[in-house]
């Protein structure tokens, strides 16, 4: 798992030394007790193998990976770990595979309010999208990440 992890770009789970400063950082830890990057990056070390914690709830903030002391980049080995779940079993939340499918019909993640339209408008700004050339890119670029 570690390798596998590695090959993803990944940091070094056998650098870290349990300090917790990822941990105490981490804005979802807060919120929610069992999700806690400090273990996953152990258990990962310690049993090579994919932790029981869930890495969708990650919200990608990324402090974990400023606070660590040994650059493990605990944040870099969530990433990795969802990219492994999406691989063997397809395993993404309704929300994520949704958001994928927006971004492949229009290119934008969110899509602009109606509200932000119209202020784009008053200012003066081009109208708000994705070039088609833009949206032919970012189609090749899910395909290639094996999203159908
Ligand atoms: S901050 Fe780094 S070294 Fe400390 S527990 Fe987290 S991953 Fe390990
Ligand atoms: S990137 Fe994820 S694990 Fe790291 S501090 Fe932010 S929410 Fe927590």
């Amino acid at each position: 798992m570690i390798e596998t992890l590695r090959s993803k770009g990944a940091g070094n789970p056998l650098k870290c030394i349990q300090c917790g400063s990822c941990t105490s950082t981490c804005p979802v830890n807060l919120i929610r007790d069992g999700f806690n990057p400090r273990r996953i990056v152990g258990s990962i070390a310690r049993f090579n193998r994919i932790p029981d914690q869930d890495p969708w709830l990650c919200s990608t903030c990324s402090l974990c990976s400023e606070r660590c002391p040994q650059g493990v980049n605990p944040f870099s080995i969530i990433m990795a770990l969802r990219e492994v779940l999406y691989e063997n079993n397809g395993e993404a939340p309704a929300s994520i595979l949704k958001m994928v499918e927006q971004v492949k019909e229009t290119g934008l993640a969110f899509p602009f309010t109606p509200g932000s339209v119209e202020k784009r408008r008053l200012l003066g700004l081009p109208e708000a999208g994705v070039s088609s050339e833009g949206l032919r890119e970012i189609r090749r670029i899910l395909s290639e990440a094996g999203f159908k």
